[in-house]
């Protein structure tokens, strides 16, 4: 059994945390980045979670954890003093580019100035077929990353200045392993105390989803999971491998679609892509029958304040409030964070 937690820290916005310096273990959740989809608004960093664990006297951050790596991800870390050679692994939910474009970045750099390692494991789903008949590969996305700047001769040029630099370029630091496909949840990554699970969840071919069991509490990482049943009639929009996962979890991260872009509304978003992804008031149902403290919404469809996502106009931009009253309205009466980027929250070991 996990000992109590006490949650320090906690709110729908950025915040400051007050830290009292011990030995005690923590674990830290911050939303790197939580702009939901292709779309940019207001400069948010496309999808990503950091999951630190350690302890108090070293800020959490013995083991650390990256979950997704959208657009800015780099940027966004740099904000919160984690520099990019010192990312422990990155563990993808899927390779869709607003959770995976960042990592070409972070890797660049990280060849650059920490060439001599260490290398960064990158843990995601295998090789996965479509109905469709096209395949998505997590593993030729990681060997193929710094192939641009190969080509453009970039690679040779900063080679011929620093000949220490790795040769292959930045997919020479990644040590890629691949899981799945895994209907229950299976370990794929383990550190000390730090132990990963993940289990293949419906969204596009190869999505996964994980969960982060540490002796300061555990986190679930949802990502842009929804139910296997594609579109209604069906019982909820979430996924019943999430809520296996989820179950008892402290905390419970997902990408959520407030039910303002659904097709009874009047926005004209694609009924399928809408129907792919969560809802707000599902995903508060699931976290009440999952027993889960915490819900933080992150990949937010539409982002706070705007007044369209993407082409598709609102009715009026959604405020906090909005999502909240979507969670409770799903029946959850738990603590709700509203993802905006670095959002964070604090578990510590009693
Ligand atoms: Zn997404
Ligand atoms: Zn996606």
């Amino acid at each position: 059994m996990l000992p109590k937690f006490t949650i320090i820290a906690a709110t729908t916005a950025l915040m400051g945390l007050g830290t009292v310096a011990s030995a005690e273990s923590c674990l830290e959740v911050t939303l790197t980045g939580t702009q939901g989809g292709p779309p940019v608004f207001q400069g948010q960093a496309g999808s990503g979670t950091l999951v630190t664990y350690g302890t108090q006297e070293n800020k959490c951050r013995d083991v650390l954890l990256q979950f997704d790596t959208g657009r800015g991800t780099t940027q966004q870390l740099s904000k919160i003093g984690v520099p990019a050679g010192k990312v422990t692994a990155v563990f993808f939910t899927h390779i869709h580019s607003d959770h995976s474009e960042g990592l070409a970045d972070l890797m660049q750099l990280r060849w650059h100035f920490n060439s001599g390692g260490p290398k960064v494991d990158v843990v995601c789903h295998q090789d996965a077929k479509s109905g469709a008949g096209h395949t998505m590969s997590c593993e030729k996305f990681a060997a193929h990353i710094g192939d641009a700047l190969i080509h453009s001769g970039e690679m040779a040029q900063r080679l011929a200045e620093n000949p220490k630099r790795l040769p292959g370029g930045p997919a020479d630091l990644l040590n890629v392993s691949t899981f799945g496909p895994s209907q229950a949840p299976a370990v794929v990554w383990e550190k000390g105390d730090v132990t990963v699970s993940a289990i293949s969840s419906r969204h596009v071919a190869g999505h996964a989803s994980y969960r982060v069991d540490t002796p300061a509490g555990s986190v679930v990482i949802g990502g842009d999971a929804g139910n296997d049943a594609a579109a209604p009639p069906r019982d909820t929009s979430t996924s019943s491998q999430v809520e296996l996962l989820a179950k008892d979890a402290d905390i419970l991260v997902h990408s959520v679609i407030h039910p303002v872009m659904g097709p009874l509304g009047t926005t004209g978003f694609p009924p399928p892509i809408y129907y792919r992804q969560s809802t707000a008031t599902d995903l508060g149902s699931l976290a009440a029958r999952a027993g889960i403290d915490n819900l933080m919404y992150t990949h937010l469809i539409p982002p706070l304040g705007a007044p369209r996502q993407g082409p598709y106009p609102l009715p009026a931009p959604l405020t906090a409030d909005d999502y909240v009253g979507s969670a409770r309205e799903g029946g959850f009466e738990g603590n709700v964070v509203v993802g905006a980027d670095l959002a964070k929250l604090r578990l510590t070991a009693e």
